[in-house]
């Protein structure tokens, strides 16, 4: 199922003319969630991959049918402490941090380092190789936009509480994206920066400790367990299915004309959390009840992009509906993978 995605990625990239073959690419945070998808695609594409990733989040598992490809190495490293690397890179692309919620009170420390010691070390890498260089920044960093900015534009420049709960997560990602400023002007590095919206799919961790909110009520509901809503559940996020993250990231790291430029990647369906709950009891027709917890503090009560530049620079819009993506994450799931 991952591989259809895989070469329906490769596929709409060909057409776009957008082709790693041969380009040595290295990536952070190669073994997460995204991370593992980015890295097989790119190999797939014929990319000569270096992946680092420290597994603190990233699991080896994500990247168990690419090491035996002869176009891709791992090296187990935490990204932010120095490493010297030898040959050459094309791209260096940075994902590597802990992005979930329910680890912004366990590992802040490590967030906060993967973000700006880990973004200077990358960056580094980048300079050195004359490296073009991706990092990808999140949604978070407009913190709780002004409904005003619902869609939100790039332009938006957030609502953040730089000493709450998220702060870890939300101030240490505008700093990566103030690194990378530093060093487009400073050095006149190739730069591109992504903000991602929530984006799911199969290899997500799920549990109790770890998932974000698709995992944990796809378990939830197939375990039919209580569904946990957080608060009334009308806090809305834009849920986006891997493959079309994946190919609006290659594509935003490929296209010239987006050189320095900083893209809202996400679905621009907006989706209340009450109602993804009972599109997950739906499709896995599930005798889950919803019960309600208490809102986490400063959690978000709106996320929805403005998309209009990704389609105008890259060309790119989400093709997969809500519907069909938590159809492919529960097969996994259920598959036990
Ligand atoms: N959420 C929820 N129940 C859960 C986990 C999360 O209602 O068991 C909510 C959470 O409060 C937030 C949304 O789902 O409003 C998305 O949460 P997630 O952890 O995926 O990431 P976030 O978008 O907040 O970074």
């Amino acid at each position: 199922m991952i591989s259809e995605d895989i070469q329906a990625v490769c596929g709409e990239l060909k057409k776009a003319g957008v082709d790693f073959e041969d380009k040595k690419v290295l990536i952070t945070g190669g073994a997460g969630f995204l991370g593992s998808w980015i890295s097989q695609a790119v190999v797939e594409q014929g990319a000569l991959v270096t992946c680092i990733d420290n597994l603190s989040s990233g699991q080896e598992s994500n990247i168990e049918e690419l090491k035996d490809r002869e176009n891709f190495t791992f090296i187990q490293h935490d990204i932010s402490k120095p490493i010297y690397l030898e040959g050459d890179y094309d791209l260096v692309m940075h994902l590597a941090s802990r992005a979930s919620p329910f680890e912004f009170d366990k590992f802040p420390i490590q967030i906060l380092k993967a973000n700006t010691l880990g973004i200077w070390v990358a960056l580094g890498i980048a300079k050195k190789h004359k490296a073009r260089f991706l990092y990808t920044s999140t949604s978070e960093i407009y913190g709780d936009p002004d409904p005003k900015y619902i869609p939100t534009p790039e332009s938006y420049n957030g609502n953040v509480n730089p000493v709450g709960p998220r702060s870890c997560y939300d101030e240490s990602k505008r700093a990566g994206e103030a690194f990378v400023k530093a060093y487009e002007l400073q050095h006149g590095m190739d730069t591109r920066i992504v903000r991602i919206f929530n984006t799911y799919g199969p290899k997500m961790r799920a549990g109790d400790v770890y998932g974000r909110v698709v995992p944990r009520f796809i378990e939830q509901a197939l375990n039919g367990k209580p569904i946990t809503v957080f608060g009334d559940g009308t806090q809305t996020r834009s849920f986006t299915y891997v493959r079309d993250q994946v190919e609006g990231i290659l594509r935003l790291a490929w296209v010239e004309e987006a050189m320095g430029e900083v893209v809202n990647i996400g679905s621009n369906v907006e989706t209340k959390v009450i109602e993804l709950a009972k599109i997950i009891i739906q499709l896995t027709n599930s005798e889950s009840e919803i019960v309600f917890h208490p809102l986490p503090k400063d959690d978000p009560r709106r996320r929805c992009p403005d998309i209009t530049k990704a389609k105008n620079l890259l060309n790119w819009r989400p093709q997969v509906s809500l519907e069909e993506g938590l159809r492919k994450t529960i097969e996994w799931f259920e598959a036990g993978q």
